[in-house]
């Protein structure tokens, strides 16, 4: 058997007394349960909850969370039932390993289309009343991808899409990098192994060309921010995910050279003010490439993530992307929405409430505008699934947009009364067409007219997002109903109609 004292020291928190009796409980109590079943890879299946607790804990060490993870399978797999869980451990680790039992529960079924939406539309339920379920079925499903080549190869694949297309977006919504980039990067393999492939001999090509110089802009780096008297924790190189690279070549037809963060430097800073000092020094030495400098720090992007980035030339004229970012905004780009409310629960709590109010207020939001299960599940594949574009407000609000959006979608995400009265719009200081696609960081100002102008299916057509769409629906819908559909709403209301109007 596994060592509980293992387990705990392998669990960076302290707790107390008596969250260490309940983890030491849920712990035996899940051991035993489990005790004679075996997973495909041989191991006791015990292991399996184990290892998934500590992914959790990793991130979001609490309590109550972590000992429904150790549970998390022994009402599914066991005969130990839920009411038994519920007397021994009581209604909130209960309520969680519910929402977890139920998510894996439909997924059984293993059917495509009605129950694969039925299955998304019970996991976003679950999930809107507890963001703690989704932690744990995204840890218990990195634990799953770990171990995916114990099961058949059509299985894996089955397995491997749904990560790609549903449990890492959900990871990167959540700000939860770390496991958003190993979700991908597992499934990635499985999915589309030639171009993982592809990519992987791409990314090694480029890296031994690139290898000395990014040793020697590291010491370069290093010595400059000693001189100039910087203060900095740390100075370190990370190379680019293999997904994440797999996605942008695509985007660039395949032209690496068209990629600028292949490779970054990332400087953690002690203070969001010496980001900026870091950022002076580096400018001042090295050139800078026009365009490529955000600063995510003062307009962080809707997950939250906060950093510095630019790009640089160094002495051979070769770019690099420098990421800087202080050891705070380095966890939190890590864990996400776990940082934030673990650190609220230690005492801010305003925080966490708004963060996660928002999240399911969106989320929620979304239900009710779509009727049918399949519009539900396009919505949240176009808005949800795939990347998103974040536009500026010629005041520097920040609006997160699905990519291809268009200028039509802008103006409603800014405010519905904008988009009724929207005649024209400038982009980046030049005047645009309504119908014109937007690219990440533009900044839009919306031209308005006094009154409200006609709409046209046109507008549905350009329009990406689906509040958007719902509006633009909606005003058609009413603004085109027939001739006789009028006649009949005019003549409730007014009596003076000309005769030929009038009932007899
Ligand atoms: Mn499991």
């Amino acid at each position: 058997m596994k060592n509980f004292s293992d387990f705990l020291h392998s669990i960076p928190h302290k707790f107390k007394p008596e969250e260490e009796k309940t983890l030491h409980k849920a712990y035996l109590f899940s051991y035993n349960a489990h005790k004679g079943q075996k997973r495909k890879s041989g191991e006791d299946y015990f292991v399996h909850v184990y290892e998934a607790s500590l992914i959790l804990g990793r991130i979001f060490p609490d309590p109550n969370t972590l000992a429904a993870t150790l549970l998390h399978d022994v009402p599914e797999d066991t005969k130990v039932t839920l009411e038994e869980i519920t007397r021994q451990f009581g209604e909130e680790i209960a309520r969680l390993i519910d929402g977890v039992t139920q998510l894996g529960h439909v997924r059984m079924k293993n059917s495509k289309d009605k129950y694969y939406v039925e299955n998304l539309r019970k996991l976003f339920i679950a999930t809107s009343h507890d963001i703690r379920v989704i932690l744990i079925k995204l840890a218990d499903r990195i634990h799953n991808m770990r171990t995916i080549e114990f099961i058949p190869p059509e299985k894996q694949v089955k397995v491997a899409s749904e990560t790609l297309e549903i449990y890492a977006p959900i990871a990167a919504r959540l700000g939860i990098g770390s496991w958003k980039d190993e979700l991908e990067d597992l499934s990635f393999k499985i999915v589309y192994p030639k171009q993982y492939e592809a990519t992987q001999k791409l990314l090694q090509e480029e890296l031994t060309h690139r290898d000395d110089g990014v040793k020697q802009m590291e010491k370069m780096l290093n010595h400059t921010l000693r001189t100039e008297g910087i203060k900095y924790l740390e100075i370190s190189g990370r190379i680019k995910r293999l997904y994440s690279l797999f996605r942008k070549l695509e985007k660039y037809n395949g032209d690496i050279k068209k990629i600028y963060d292949i490779v970054a430097l990332r400087v953690i800073a002690k203070s969001t003010a010496d980001c900026y000092a870091v950022l002076g020094v580096i400018h001042k030495h090295f050139q800078p490439v026009p365009g490529r400098i955000k600063d995510f720090i003062a307009t962080p992007k809707p997950n939250g993530y906060q950093s510095i980035h630019t790009t640089v030339f160094n002495k051979e004229s070769k770019t690099f992307e420098i990421q800087i970012r202080t050891d705070l905004m380095h966890e939190e780009a890590e864990r996400g929405v776990a940082a934030h409310w673990f650190y609220a629960e230690e005492g801010k709590p305003e925080t966490s409430g708004r963060l996660s109010a928002k999240w399911i207020k969106e989320l929620q939001s979304w239900q009710e505008e779509t009727s049918s299960p399949e519009e539900f599940l396009e919505s949240l594949k176009i808005d949800f699934f795939r990347d998103r574009i974040f536009v500026f407000t010629p005041k520097g609000d920040i609006k997160d947009l699905p990519a291809g959006a268009t200028v039509i979608d802008f103006a409603f995400a800014v405010h519905s009364d904008l988009g009724y009265h929207m005649m024209g719009a400038k982009i980046n200081g030049k005047m645009g067409s309504i119908y014109d696609e937007l690219e990440n960081e533009d900044v839009v100002e919306i031209i308005k007219s006094k009154k409200p102008v006609k709409i046209s299916h046109a507008w549905l057509k350009a329009a990406k997002a689906h509040t958007s769409k719902n509006r633009i629906r909606h005003y058609l819908a009413e603004n085109n109903k027939g001739i006789y559909d009028r006649i009949k709403e005019l003549k409730l209301k007014d009596f003076s109609l000309p005769r030929f109007f009038r009932k007899k």
